[in-house]
């Protein structure tokens, strides 16, 4: 079987450029499955504009109480044991509050709970241009974004890899430092991690960069809106080589790249002659050879 290279685009916070980026690398890698792992604000979709949804799967999250009313005695003993106050004074059940800890159900003499998976989002296998695949969840509302799904998706765009006989797969992570950001990077070969230069954006990288140090993940940055603050990118372009990570690019400020989301196209597209589309394009070769040797 082929050796399949997996990239995850990740940041320490949202707003970075970091799904404008995907986009736009998204566009220039041939032979690819790219897949959407930021399952809370899943928007890639909106930029690669997949030609057809070719599979919908179901994702079922944790467990949730539901009393039947039928066998329900009223005699309160749920109420009494469920320590999230999910249970109202008429027996019914705030599946928003219900933390899933099934105390109810264990307790309720008449066996009133109906205690079983519930239904969290969908993901969808979609093809686009250029016989490529790609791959994103919806979580349904109220449901927390997890590992677990980011996973599913993972495994997914890895499949969808394998039946199309292509090497490579681009994930758009999710912000932060939490636990479906650590789901996207595990065994990942490179994490790629976009930032700005500001004081914020300095301490978000250190924290993601030692979360992908811990998983022993090759770490590159890029640098986005370099010329905000031209200071600390020095900063940042200093921190990486204490580091030892690899410095991919700045990107500069650039207008059209806010055009081009509300027109939901890259900025390649767009505005292929911009600086912006330059820097991205020379990222693109630097990520081209390490990707090679990775
Ligand atoms: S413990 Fe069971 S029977 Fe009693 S109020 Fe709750 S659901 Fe109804
Ligand atoms: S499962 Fe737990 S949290 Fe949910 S209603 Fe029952 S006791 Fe409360």
């Amino acid at each position: 079987m082929t050796h399949i290279k997996e990239m995850v685009i990740v940041s320490g916070k949202g707003g970075t450029g970091k799904t404008s980026l995907a986009g736009a690398l998204s566009s220039l890698f041939q032979g690819k499955v790219i897949a959407d792992c930021d399952v809370d604000a899943a928007n890639l979709h909106l930029i690669l504009q997949p030609e057809e949804v070719l599979q919908t799967k179901e994702f079922t999250g944790g467990k949730k109480a539901k009393i039947d009313p039928e066998r329900c005695t009223k005699c309160g003993t749920c109420r009494e044991v469920c320590r999230y106050d999910a249970i109202s004074e008429d027996f019914t059940i705030d599946p928003f509050s219900c933390e899933g800890c099934g105390a109810c159900y264990f307790f309720c003499s008449a066996m009133a709970v109906n205690f079983s998976t519930r239904l969290a989002g969908h993901y969808y296998i979609c093809s686009i241009s250029g016989n490529g695949r790609f791959v994103f969840a919806e979580l349904l509302p109220g449901e927390d974004n997890s590992g677990k799904l980011v996973a599913a998706v993972r495994n997914e765009a890895r499949e969808e890899a394998v039946k199309t006989g292509v090497n490579f797969i681009l994930i758009d992570g999710p912000p932060g430092i939490g636990c479906p950001v650590i789901s996207s990077i595990t065994g990942t070969h490179l994490a790629v991690v976009v930032t700005e230069p500001t004081p914020s954006g300095i301490h978000d990288l250190k924290r993601i960069v030692d979360l992908t140090h811990h998983f022993q993940v090759k770490t590159a940055l890029v640098v986005n809106k370099w010329d905000i603050h031209p200071g600390y990118t020095r900063e940042m372009k200093q921190y990486c080589a204490e580091q030892n990570l690899i410095f991919l690019g700045e990107i500069p400020y650039e207008t059209a790249i806010t055009k081009a989301q509300k027109e939901a196209k890259t900025i390649l597209d767009f505005a292929p002659d911009c600086a912006a589309s330059g820097s991205i394009r020379e990222i693109y070769t630097k990520l081209h050879e390490i990707l090679e040797e990775v």
